[in-house]
Formats: structure tokens, sequence, C-alpha cells
């Protein structure tokens, strides 16, 4: 007898089954828009220049080791992340009420806080809301952590857009004193983010209904090449006196992928409160990882403590968010030049790496086997993945799929 007989296999995961199925086509028309990564105009991906700087900078240092990091992760990771998020001219940072942990990219900072929160949550029974839909893995790793998950309503699926009165809707209806996981900005996988005046009135509710939000932040800077203007909801949160968490990642803003660098803020009302905070943050992170990834946030911290290279990494991003943009309307121009039925708007009006197409199951399906085209099957394509070698081919095959 075997102690593991009894179990079943995991669910299958979307993103990777998609991933092995587009390796192994050989076909030389084969078009990747699967893969949640920024690629370059001739498909490769792309070491940002500002990182090959630090990374020549890092190696040159004559005292350069390996040693571990501390618990909280390296001063000038964090605290460089800190006013990246909140801004320099922050209150909160200011009042010394935030407390900023290194973790293991965005996923370890969804996890740290998942462990912290399961412990520490506003109501004994309280339930983390998530978006519907959302990033694939949310549902998993908070009950993975041991909590209920629930959904509130997001995507507007006849429209393309943001179902906002579904969302108000149910955030109001959920018993107080809920954790609502909001993506800070380029929502995944929909692209479809609150406008300004939305995200005062999700606030609103938030406020009436004592939730708390937890913002989930991997597109900073990545998705309208502005990282102030990609903080607007945080920030709004902060300055209307929310206690909040941040999970940050660094891997698409920087291109630091492999390296899992990112972080976890938590803003509390009262500094008293931090020290206890940020002592069980470092329990729960010191349980886990003992210590975060020591090279990605060497480089990272240099990028962000450094004025030159932090002026530079701005520019860097808007290369990458300028390229998506111009796929995004090269996309829809020819969708429009051909005629394909439907509305295609929503490809330029929606933000950050991915678009949701509106395909259905079928057509994706159709896409793959008959033009060598990979999508998740929620119709789920990432706009790095177009460049302008195939977004001809691309259009053709949507049509062809869609009439
Ligand atoms: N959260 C969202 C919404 C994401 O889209 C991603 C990456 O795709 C992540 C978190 C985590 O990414 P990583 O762990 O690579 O930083």
């Amino acid at each position: 007898p075997s102690f593991f007989a009894a179990i079943p296999p995991a669910p299958a995961d979307g993103i990777l089954k998609l991933s092995v199925l587009s390796k192994a086509d050989a076909n030389p028309s084969k078009v990747d828009l699967g893969v949640g990564a920024y690629r370059t105009d001739d498909g490769q991906p792309w070491v940002l220049p500002v990182v090959q700087e630090a990374e020549r900078r890092l190696a040159s240092e004559p005292s350069a080791n390996h040693e571990y990091l501390a618990v909280g992760g390296l001063p000038a990771l964090t605290s460089g992340a800190q006013k990246l998020i909140f801004g320099a001219d922050s209150p909160a940072l200011a009042e010394g009420r935030v407390y900023t942990i290194q973790t293991i990219s965005g996923t370890g900072a969804n996890m740290v806080g998942a462990v912290f929160l399961k412990q520490f949550k506003p109501q004994r029974d309280a339930a983390i809301y998530i978006s519907r839909p959302t990033w694939g893995n949310h549902r998993s790793l908070f009950q993975t952590a041991g909590h209920e998950v629930r959904e509130y309503r997001y995507c507007n699926y006849e429209s393309l857009d943001l179902d906002i009165d579904g969302m108000l809707a149910d955030l109001r209806a959920a018993p107080p004193s809920q954790v609502v996981v909001l993506h800070a900005c380029a929502h995944n996988p929909t692209g479809i983010d609150p406008t300004e005046a939305q995200w005062e009135a999700i606030a609103d509710v938030m406020a009436e209904r004592g939730h708390l939000p937890f913002f989930d932040c991997a597109y900073q800077g990545f998705a309208t090449g502005d990282v102030d203007r990609d903080a607007f909801a945080i920030r709004l949160f902060a300055a209307r006196g929310f206690e909040l968490l941040v999970a940050e990642s660094f891997a698409k803003n920087m291109g630091l992928y492999g390296e899992r660098t990112g972080c976890l803020h938590v803003v509390v009302a009262n500094a008293e409160q931090l020290p206890a905070v940020s002592s069980q943050l470092n329990r729960v992170s010191r349980a886990t990882i003992s210590t975060a990834s020591a090279y990605g946030a060497k480089i990272a911290g240099t990028v962000l403590q450094d004025p030159a290279l932090y002026r530079e990494w701005l520019d860097n991003m808007q290369t990458m968010s300028a390229r998506i943009k111009a796929m995004r309307a090269a996309l829809r121009s020819r969708l429009e030049a051909l005629h394909t039925p439907g509305d295609w708007s929503h490809v330029t009006s929606q933000i950050g790496m991915f678009s949701f197409t509106g395909l259905s199951t079928t057509q994706v399906a159709a896409l793959r086997d008959q033009y060598h085209l990979y999508m998740t099957d929620d119709g789920r394509i990432s706009v790095a993945g177009l460049n302008s070698h195939n977004v001809d081919y691309v259009a053709r095959a949507i049509d062809a799929v869609v009439r």
C-alpha cells in the first residue's frame, strides 16, 4: 500500500497546457498568444537595457556576494518599491503606517498576504472575494492558504466592458468586513479597468461595508507607461484612509520574471500597529521561504535607487507599453478593414498585456487546430505575442473563424 495511492491528479492548468501544445507545434505560421510575458517585435524575450546596466554594475562590485538577505528583504528594494506604489509624497509613508516585505514576486506577495490574513483577517469567517473572471491562480492560491473564496461580478461578457453595477451590488450584498482582491491596473485576463469615477464608487461601497482591499499590482508602468497613473486606485484608497494590502510584482515592468522579485505592502491605520504587523509578516515569510531571492532584488533595488537608472527604466516601460498599444491598434484596424463581424473597439479600449477578445471556446479551438494560433480557452490573447510579422495573419485567421 502506498501513502500516495489515493491522491487524484490535480486539474490541468490551462495556461501551462497551452504552452506545452504550442511548444510542440512546429508549423512556421504558429503564433503563441498565450504566454504572459513581453516579446519584442521579433517575438523574442527582452532584457531591459536598464536591467543590463544594473547587472553590469552589480557584477563589477568588488564586495558582491551571495549571502542571505534579511527576512524583510533588501532595503534598497523595499524602500524604493514603497515610493513607487504610494508616491514619494505619500502621507501613509510619512506617518510610518506602511510595512513592506520582500516576497517571491507577485505570487509570493499574494501568498504571504493570504497566510497572514488567514490568521488575522478582519472577521473570523471573512471570505476572500475575487473578480469573475480573474488571474487563473487567485482562487487556488487563496484556497491553498485555507480561505473560502467567493466571486464578485466584474466583466460584462456581452459588451466586454466592466459590469460596474454588478460589481457594486455584489460588494454591497457581501457580509461586512470581507477581503476584496482588486487588480490595481491592467486587469488580468480582461484588460478592463474601472475608470477613475468608477474607482471612487468602488471605494464608497468598500468603505460603507468595511471591506479590506487587497490590491494585486502586477503591471504598474507596464499598463499605460506611466507608473503614477497605474497606481491611481491604490493611492486613492490610501488617501481615503483605508487600511490595505498591495501585492507588487516586478516580473513584467522590469522583465525580471524568473528572478521572482516582488513585495507585499501593508498599510495600517496607526503607526503603533506596525511593529506587531511587521513582525507577524516576517514570521509568515520566515516559515514559508525563510528569505526572498537576492539577485532580482539587487537589480530592482539598483534601478529604483539611482535617479538616472530610474529615468531609463521609465523609458524602457514606455517602449513596452507603446509597442503593445500599437499592436492593439494594428489588430483592430485589420479586423475592421476585413469587415470581420462584430465590434472590435474593445481591443484598443482594454489595457495591459491581455485582451479579452470575446472569441468563443469553439472559435479558440478552430484557431488552434486550423491556424496554429494559441490563446486561452476564454478567448484571452497576450497582445505582447503580436508583432508586425504576424498581426496580418492573426487578423485573417480570426476573421475566418468568426464568419
Ligand atoms: N497577479 C496577477 C494579476 C498576474 O497577472 C500575475 C502574473 O501573471 C501575478 C499576480 C504574479 O506574477 P509573478 O508571480 O510572476 O510576479
